[in-house]
């Protein structure tokens, strides 16, 4: 059974009221699209990822989606129901028999609600996650007076992935299209009035839809609660100076009248970064990662050694919190560099500059720092990983 999904995203978020749309909105770090997306990407049992953006965000959702594994982009309607089918007409090429249709703006739905998903589609047209009431609910009059009590043991409230035969989804938008139908607010609705039987799974109360500059607070601080395994990782390089004219340090080039050898770039900053991640992780080193025995490196830009280093990090759906770093030399001078450094650092890592520390000193002279013979760079990585993450 090939199994796609569908993530909805062509929003424009005006009620969680910000200068962009609110599935681009960050809660700690990570941007909501990114978080939703790579649920799916990431998913053992998902072929592929569709999104459906808003034509006006396509920069916006390159820059939050780079290095995630997806189809290109398809460009939403005015309707919600109008994106979900302009998804399902993209991914039709494709012809996988399953589609889960996702809410961008819930990016916390776990692995295991999508695993249940795909299990209770298995035998039937329409499976969506649901949740029983713990409140009393009263069905109430125009003027807000109670009609009646309902019974809540027969009520639900739905929330997505929810799962569809492909064919059957499809067939359902053309007929609603036909009849001129595009109000359904769910693709659980539209597959109801096209007469089909939907089932239900069990669906998780943490996977709410951020709407409201509330619901964003309160997720961060949910999120921020979850990352309570707090790690501190270390990192020391050392590069011998050697012939050449320039450094790399943190990712820039910096005219010198010596360069550094070694294997890869020798940029002794990034890989006391790198090793500091690691460290945090506890995760073995740049070495064991990256042997300089492998041809590969060669001359390797160490960015991609701290890309590698970012990605076992979200990997375990952690954060890199804060990195410092002491670079030891009598030369160059590393001042003026130290904005930009920090700037290019951070636009490596993903995170905001604000969370990247570069200090210089000099060894007074003394030892092969002093003698100009080398430099050293130390780094001490912050990590934050859920403390349930292996
Ligand atoms: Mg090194």
């Amino acid at each position: 059974m090939s199994v796609a999904a569908i993530v909805v995203a062509a929003g424009r978020g005006l009620r969680a009221g910000a200068a962009v749309p609110k599935q681009y909105h960050a809660i700690a770090g990570d941007q909501v699209i990114r978080l939703s997306l790579s649920l799916f990407a990431a998913h053992p049992r998902i072929d592929l990822v569709q999104s459906v953006i808003n034509g006006d965000d396509l920069d916006l959702f390159q820059a939050a989606t780079a290095g995630l594994s997806l189809l290109p982009p398809v460009t939403g309607g005015a309707t919600r129901q109008a994106s979900v089918r302009a998804g399902v007409e993209a991914l039709a090429a494709h012809a996988p028999d399953v589609v889960l249709v996702h809410d961008a703006a819930r990016p916390f739905a776990s692995a295991s609600l999508v695993t249940r998903a795909i299990d209770a589609i298995a035998d039937a047209q329409a499976a969506v996650p649901g949740l029983s009431l713990a409140d009393t609910v009263k069905r109430v009059d125009p003027e807000g007076r109670v009609v009646e009590t309902l019974n809540r043991d027969a009520l639900r409230t739905v929330q997505t992935p929810q799962a569809f035969r492909l064919t059957a989804l499809r067939d359902a938008h053309a007929r609603a299209l036909a009849a001129g139908r595009d109000d359904f607010s769910d693709d659980a609705a539209l597959m109801e009035w096209a007469g089909a039987s939907v089932a239900i799974f069990p669906g998780e109360p943490g996977n709410v839809k951020l709407t409201t500059p509330d619901d964003f607070l309160r997720a961060e601080r949910a999120r921020m609660a979850e990352l309570g395994d707090v790690r501190i990782g270390a990192g020391y390089d050392v590069h011998a100076f050697g012939d050449g004219d320039h450094v790399m340090l943190g990712g820039l080039r910096i005219a010198h009248e010596r360069g550094l050898s070694g294997h890869s770039d020798a940029d002794v900053v990034l890989h006391a970064a790198v090793d500091a991640i690691l460290g945090a992780l506890a995760d073995g080193d740049i070495g064991e990662h990256f042997p300089p025995s492998d041809p590969r490196w060669r001359g390797a830009a160490s960015e991609l050694f701290l890309r590698d280093a970012i990605s076992r990090v979200k990997a375990r759906r952690g954060m890199l919190a804060h990195l410092d770093v002491t670079i030891v030399c009598e030369a160059p001078r590393i001042g003026p560099h130290r904005d930009v450094m920090r700037q290019r650092i951070a636009e490596i890592a993903g995170i905001d500059p604000s969370r990247i520390a570069i200090k210089a000193t000099t060894s007074e002279r003394l030892g092969f720092m002093g003698r100009r013979e080398g430099m050293v760079a130390m780094a001490t990585a912050t990590v934050r990983l859920p403390w349930s993450a292996p």
